[in-house]
């Protein structure tokens, strides 16, 4: 997080911008929250990559893959989702804290 919060701090764009205000603001009131994304069902639109700030969410090989240590939780790519298999768990800190029918 320190890390993710150096390079935001570093690389000022008005984008990096709004997304160091909407971090800080979620760690200031404790919020945490963990992105799954439910392969099976994906059908490789891309819409979630193309609507994340953080480059956060992209394809590897024949999947989308989610980089927790880019992401700062604003949940675009939930919405952005028209198979709508990405889920924002709210509260949750660490993937094992997720029940596995859900990852
Ligand atoms: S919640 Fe989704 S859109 Fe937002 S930074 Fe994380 S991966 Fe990107
Ligand atoms: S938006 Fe949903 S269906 Fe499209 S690539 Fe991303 S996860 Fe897959």
């Amino acid at each position: 997080m320190i890390r993710l919060l150096r390079i935001l701090y570093l690389n000022v764009t008005p984008r990096n911008e709004i997304c160091l205000k909407f971090l800080l603001v979620k760690l200031q009131a404790g919020e945490f929250s963990m992105i799954t994304i439910k392969h099976d069902g994906c059908i490789l639109c891309v819409g979630c990559s193309s609507v994340c700030p953080m480059n956060a969410i992209e394809v590897v090989g024949t999947r989308m893959e989610h980089f927790p240590e880019k992401c700062i939780d604003c949940g675009l790519c939930v919405r952005g989702c028209p198979a709508n298999v990405i889920k924002l768990h709210k509260g949750v800190k660490d993937l094992k804290d997720i029940p596995k029918e859900e990852r």
